[in-house]
């Protein structure tokens, strides 16, 4: 049987696109290798808004207009309460289930679940379909567009041909961290969410949003050995109102990198964190991939439309989608190379000397309700009292961010057409960049015990 689009993964990614493609009246074949009822995750996440815009599922979960948390330096001596922007707290299993129950009406979309999508099948340098096992037996379907939407298992990517330019490799271990988190109960009453920053590279913290629940996580750098039910154990232990039992736990790798510079090829496209496509700094990605889903669906349907399903065709996506939220998270990308080498003791001085203050942490959030202001001239104060103590710390400060923001521009310039000499040089200037400031970092890694 042949469709217009095969989509591997059923997640926020993948479900997001069969949606919006299949709601324009065209075939798709969706295949998750789930239960349609596992689908999502035992916990609730943080959403924005526009989540609810683009897929068109009616906003649910608790809105948070002014989120607030308790932010501890990673000694934990200094804290202090930073607001958020808007944003909601969804129930990952109730996303997925809404998502997946919107199209389940849509009769042009086949949605098969337990289904393991095995490799992609290709011809002539094209993506034409995928193998699949479904009920032990092995099938064939074809497709003109294929999307891997398989989240960090990117099963189609890693087996991508290298004439299709698409990264196929392993996303490297500096750049993956540890995500755990577990559901435990807690007393009863209104207790702001904590949490712990710069510890083993990542960060711990604790959300009290849902009535007698406590979503306790860790975050850490996919080098490090950890025992995370030691660590989560003790930090419950210290919040007297988190109960000691865990009613639920999961334990994932997330992607904390830029998103790959090739999101398409002939037939093919990556989305969601296949793609890499969340937060290069914390490994948040529903509300990203929903975005790249949506974004997809846009480039997918004029493809259709155009009976063209060539690289350069499925282009305007990838154009979309890294001048925009990707060019935001490849500057935190670059910054979160450079906070790699900050020690626990480094931030706690930064902290303690106010040069991270919580005023700040609000502001450079960016959130737009935030009634923090921070002067050019106050932040180049903190700067220079951060010089008299530490120069070499306040340099690499003042690096992460210059460099950050050179990235930012780079990917904010990538090419607008497929042409295959501008987008080599755009590549180069991406890798001459990453280059220098892995050649940078490396100057630090002199014995030190560092934060990764
Ligand atoms: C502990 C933890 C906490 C997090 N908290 C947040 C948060 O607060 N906010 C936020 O935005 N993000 C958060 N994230 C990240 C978020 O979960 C991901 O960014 C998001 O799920 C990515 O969506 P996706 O659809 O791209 O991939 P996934 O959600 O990973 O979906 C991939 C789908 O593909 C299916 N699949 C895999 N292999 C195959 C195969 N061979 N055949 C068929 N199907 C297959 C899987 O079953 C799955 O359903 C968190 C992650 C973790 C681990």
């Amino acid at each position: 049987m042949e469709f217009d689009l095969i989509i591997a993964g059923a997640d926020c990614a993948g479900s997001t696109v069969a949606k919006l493609v299949g709601e324009a009246g065209y075939s798709v074949l969706l295949i998750d290798e789930k239960d349609e009822g596992e689908l999502g995750r035992p916990w609730h996440d943080a959403v924005f808004p526009f989540v609810f815009e683009l897929t068109g599922i009616k906003p649910f979960g608790k809105e948070r207009t002014a989120a607030s948390t308790k932010i501890f330096s990673p000694n934990q001596k200094i804290s202090g309460v930073v607001v958020g922007g808007k944003d909601y707290l969804v129930s990952r299993e109730e996303l997925s289930a809404k998502l997946i129950g919107s199209i389940k009406n849509i009769d042009n979309i086949v949605f098969k679940d337990k289904t393991e999508v095995i490799r992609p099948l290709q011809k002539d340098n094209s993506v034409v379909g995928v193998e699949l096992k479904e009920m032990g037996a092995v099938k064939q379907y074809k497709s003109n567009i294929t999307v891997d939407a398989t989240g960090f298992k990117s099963v189609l990517r890693k087996q991508m041909p290298f004439e299709s330019g698409i990264d196929s490799s392993d996303v490297d271990d500096y750049e993956t961290c540890v995500t755990t988190k577990q559901i435990r109960k807690r007393k009863e009453g209104d207790i702001v969410g904590e949490s712990v920053w710069g510890v083993y590279g990542g960060g711990m913290w604790v959300n009290n949003d849902r009535p007698g629940i406590s979503e306790v996580g860790l975050r850490y750098r996919g080098t490090l050995d950890l025992n995370i039910n030691e660590i989560l154990g003790e930090f419950s232990k210290s919040r007297e109102y988190i109960d000691d039992k865990i009613i639920t736990a999961r334990t994932e790798l997330v992607p904390v990198r830029r998103s790959y510079d090739q999101l398409v090829s002939n037939g093919f496209m990556l989305v969601g964190v296949s793609g890499c496509q969340s937060d290069a700094m914390s490994g948040m990605g529903v509300s990203a991939s929903v975005l790249a889903g949506s974004l997809a669906a846009k480039t997918i349907i004029n493809a259709i439309k155009e009976k063209k399903y060539d690289m350069r065709t499925l282009w305007p996506y990838q154009v979309e989608y890294i001048r925009e939220k990707g060019a935001e998270y490849s500057g935190l990308d670059i910054m979160k190379k450079y906070f790699q080498y900050i020690t626990e003791d480094e931030f706690n001085f930064l902290f303690e000397k106010e040069i991270i203050t919580f005023e700040i942490i609000e502001y450079l959030g960016g959130k737009k309700e935030t009634t923090a202001e921070i002067s050019f001239r106050q932040l180049f104060l903190k700067f220079m009292k951060g010089m008299l103590y530490k120069p070499g710390l306040m340099n690499r400060l003042r690096k992460a961010i210059s460099q950050g923001e050179k990235m930012r521009k780079i990917y904010a310039k990538f090419p607008e057409k497929y042409d295959k000499e501008l987008f080599e040089k755009w590549k180069f200037n991406v890798n001459k960049l990453i280059n220098k400031v892995k050649k940078e970092c490396s100057k630090f890694d002199d014995g030190i015990e560092y934060n990764h």
